[in-house]
């Protein structure tokens, strides 16, 4: 086992729970970050007591100093669901923002790599599409996904200014729509929303007529897109998604298909400035990373359903 520490940042989340699972896997010392706010302890209950695993509850706003050496920081903490943009616009714009220059720097007092979690969500209401990493975006700065979308901007800023001025190794990712297990059910994001509500044979509610588009990348494959980020020396940006694009219309079948559910579609008027359509271009993290995604849609979502379903029933669900 290396005795580099690798942080993850946000690592009792969603994304960032599967991501210490894997790097403990794979023999890495690993030091999950995290103050709960959109996270769970119970999402890496499982791997506390494992060797090589510590959980420290910590706002990385804060600055973090710690008396080991840290080869790899991977920078996951910030809420993430369009419900928190509303209700956390001031704790995203602060955890992308000073978090992020509290992660940098943690990485770079150890001359360590460091990875940002940044999102499709730079590119907006796309005009481009597919959405290749040489688009700029088409981001409303005042509208309400702004606070999200803005600091996601900022923090991907701060990063390359700090890779400049300190010459550290950086590396950006940008996230398309991921979903599995772990996911909360009150999550707001469409994938849980629409699973929560099939098994509990509720109307499943399509925000406008349905049609907008999204790609939805599987949490595993995405997990093994960040490391392989982070075992590269490239700085960035990369797509991390699966190009496999639907309408939110045809999600919504799938759903009710693959849980076997009653549930009628119920449309509701669209939120304002919801992305029309997002697919990522992954020739760059093809050709560089050697990565792309293999997870179904339907695999993926039979995984998240069969998890949300033990959770249900009070079960064990890791
Ligand atoms: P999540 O909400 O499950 O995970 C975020 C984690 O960060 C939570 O555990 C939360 O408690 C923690 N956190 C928030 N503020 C913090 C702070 N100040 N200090 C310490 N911890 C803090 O969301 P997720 O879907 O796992 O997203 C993880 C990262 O990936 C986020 O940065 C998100 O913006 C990015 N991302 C996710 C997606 C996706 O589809 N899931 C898409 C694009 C980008
Ligand atoms: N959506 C929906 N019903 C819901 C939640 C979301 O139709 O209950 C739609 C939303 O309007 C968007 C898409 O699903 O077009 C994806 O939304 P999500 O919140 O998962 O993430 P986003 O890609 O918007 O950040």
């Amino acid at each position: 086992m290396s005795s580099e520490c690798t942080v993850v940042t946000g690592g009792a989340g969603f994304i960032g729970s599967h991501l210490c699972e894997v790097l403990l896997r794979d023999g890495r010392q690993v030091l999950a970050v995290d103050n709960f706010s959109t996270g769970r302890r119970k999402n890496v209950a499982h791997l506390l007591g494992q060797p090589g695993f510590a959980l420290l509850e910590h706002d990385i706003c804060e600055p973090l100093l710690l008396d080991t050496e840290v080869g790899l920081v991977f920078h996951l903490a910030s809420p993430a669901s369009p419900v928190d943009f509303s209700r956390l616009p001031l704790e995203i714009l602060r955890v992308n923002s000073q978090g992020t220059w509290n992660a940098l720097a943690l990485a770079e007092r150890s001359h360590g790599r460091f990875v940002l979690a940044s999102t499709s969500e730079v590119y907006g209401d796309p005009l481009e599409h597919p959405q290749r990493e040489t688009y700029w975006g088409n981001v409303n700065p005042t509208g309400p996904r702004s606070a999200y979308d803005e600091a996601k901007r900022f923090a991907e800023a701060l990063t390359v200014a700090y890779r400049r001025r300190h010459g550290l190794s950086t590396g950006i990712a940008r996230i398309f729509n991921s979903y599995g297990p772990r996911m909360r059910r009150d999550d707001g994001r469409v994938v849980p929303t629409f699973i929560s509500q099939a098994l509990e044979g509720k109307p499943l509610t399509v925000f406008g007529d349905g049609n907008q588009t999204r790609s939805f990348c599987y949490v595993g494959d995405m997990v093994g897109g960040l490391i392989a980020l982070a075992d590269a020396d490239h700085p960035g940006p990369i797509n991390l998604g699966n190009p496999q694009e639907m309408t939110i219309s045809d999600l919504a079948r799938m759903v009710v298909e693959l849980t076997a559910s009653k549930s009628p579609i119920a449309l509701q008027p669209a939120p304002a400035d919801d992305p029309r359509r997002r697919r990522p271009d992954i020739s760059l993290s093809r050709d560089l990373l050697g990565w792309v995604p293999s997870t179904s849609p339907e695999a993926g979502l039979a995984k998240t359903i069969e998890y949300m379903r033990r959770e249900t029933a009070g079960k064990s669900a890791v």
